[in-house]
């Protein structure tokens, strides 16, 4: 008899089961454990309470990203508080043997960019990590995804974590992108169009001629939002552009392995008459440049839309969208584009690698940054800023009027220096528009691409970045 044809998920969480739980759930291996300072110092701390020591550090992997500074990162830091974690985790690293990317390793950067880059990420692999938007990793073709503080612990115990398998929905998207559409659009399209939550339960294969199409810096930038549709885990399957990018790579089968390793990171794709859960399709052709209006990444417009009405919207959504409009201090009916901002934001483990950087660069090039507007590029490891100023990226940036900082999450979340003031307006390129989520209770955050942000940052408005291509 055939065997059955199975998806990426079904191959990955077969090879890593080590046994069924009475619960109904799967004991999973976990090939890759990535920490980092915020989620890790309660979970060192009780497995200090269990008299319990780390499992596997040679599977484990930490780097500082969360609370270090952008401007100036010498030690020790203004913040007496992520002066706190960092030792922290350094102490903790020291004591079980995990290595460490600190600030002076040359590999630092944010989890989900250092993971990929240094090869560490790989196809077929079980990974996790004490952050939401661990299913980046899954652009390889591994399943990734983000656990709380006391299963960072248990992995940190055991290499292992008790999980229930989720079913598989296919988000195909065909055709082709038009020039200044970024993978970034196409992410907040299909956070649109499934809402929030619809993912809930389910791993996102992402796939059709666009994700085939896509470099794997685009890749990473559609799996890194699964989570904000409400997917835990989200992937693409491996393929030549995968075995390519991780060729030579510090932590990639060395040369005379890697052949044998492609033949089976190969053979973990999904077959080809594999059945899934649900299947989702999406025109390329039609996506435009998104723009978040409201408090959730669901909540978008194409950049030549008006911001919807709350009485057109689902029942179940309307009490949100009123609340997103009033705090926003939009109304509906008002065009998206020509949003005044005061602050761009372009950076994180979104949108923070060099293919971010040049897109963003393309449209600064040769401009100026609006009057009134503090914009910050921030590269998401040290090895991405090494290699946008060898290309000279920071000069047309400063020259442009931008901040060129150093590695780090900044101003995605408000956990360090990076922070927005009152009720500024800030075009982000990171992931999250939750109320507060950039530091400040009163400030907004309008989601878009890094070349969006560029354009929004030297017109000091929302504007169609297309118009500046031409
Ligand atoms: S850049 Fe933002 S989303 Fe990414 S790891 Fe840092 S805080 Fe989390």
């Amino acid at each position: 008899m055939a065997a059955m044809a199975e998806t990426l998920l079904d191959k990955v969480w077969r090879a890593h089961t080590v046994r069924m739980l009475p619960s109904g759930q799967t004991q999973l291996f976990i090939g890759l454990h990535l920490i980092h300072e915020v989620t890790t110092p309660q979970a060192f701390q009780m497995l200090r309470e269990a008299g319990l020591r780390v499992r596997m550090p040679e599977r484990t992997f930490a780097t500082v990203d969360h609370i270090v500074p952008t401007a100036s990162q010498h030690r020790p830091f203004g913040d007496p508080l992520a002066e706190e974690m960092t030792v922290a985790l350094v102490e903790n690293c020291r004591a079980a043997g995990i290595p460490l990317f600190d600030l002076e390793s040359g590999r630092q950067g944010i989890v989900h960019v250092i993971g990929p880059e240094l090869g560490l990420t790989q196809p077929g692999m079980t990974i996790a990590c004490g952050d939401s938007h661990t299913a980046t990793h899954g652009a390889l073709g591994a399943l990734a995804f983000g656990i709380g503080t006391s299963q960072v612990r248990d992995v940190l115990a055991t290499q292992c974590l008790a999980m229930a398998k989720p079913k598989v929905r296919q988000v195909r998207v065909e055709g082709k992108l038009a020039r200044g559409v970024y993978a970034k659009d196409v992410i907040l399209t299909v956070i649109q169009r499934l809402g929030v939550k619809g993912g809930v339960g389910y791993a996102y294969e992402y796939a059709g001629a666009v994700l085939e199409a896509m470099s794997m810096e685009e890749r990473l930038t559609i799996c890194n939002m699964s989570i904000e549709g409400g997917a835990r885990f989200g992937y693409v399957n491996p393929d030549a552009t995968t075995f390519e990018y991780l060729r030579g790579r510090p932590f990639a089968p060395p040369a005379a392995a890697f052949d044998r390793a492609v033949a089976w990171w190969r053979s973990m794709a999904t077959d080809l008459d594999a059945r899934f859960d649900d299947v989702v399709r999406i025109d390329g052709d039609t996506v435009q440049p998104v723009v978040t209006w409201g408090i959730n990444p669901g909540q978008s417009v194409g950049v030549e839309e008006r911001i919807p009405d709350p009485e057109r919207a689902p029942e179940s959504e309307r009490g949100t969208w009123r609340e997103a409009l009033g705090f926003m201090g939009f109304k509906a009916g008002q065009p998206i584009a020509g949003t005044r901002v005061d602050v761009a934001f372009i950076g994180s483990c979104t949108n923070g690698r060099l293919s971010d950087l040049r897109a963003a660069a393309e449209v600064a090039r040769g401009r100026r940054v609006a009057a009134g507007v503090r914009a910050l590029v921030v590269p998401g490891s040290q090895a991405v800023a090494r290699a946008a100023e060898a290309e000279g990226l920071h000069e047309v940036f400063r020259a442009a009027g931008f901040e060129w900082r150093r590695a780090g999450c900044s101003m995605c979340l408000g956990m360090n220096e990076d922070k927005l003031q009152g009720r500024e307006v800030c075009a982000s390129s990171s992931n999250r528009n939750f109320i507060g989520r950039q530091g400040s209770p009163h400030g907004r955050t309008l989601l878009m691409s890094p070349a969006m942000v560029a354009a929004a940052a030297v017109t000091g408005a929302v504007a169609d970045v297309r118009e500046l291509l031409r």
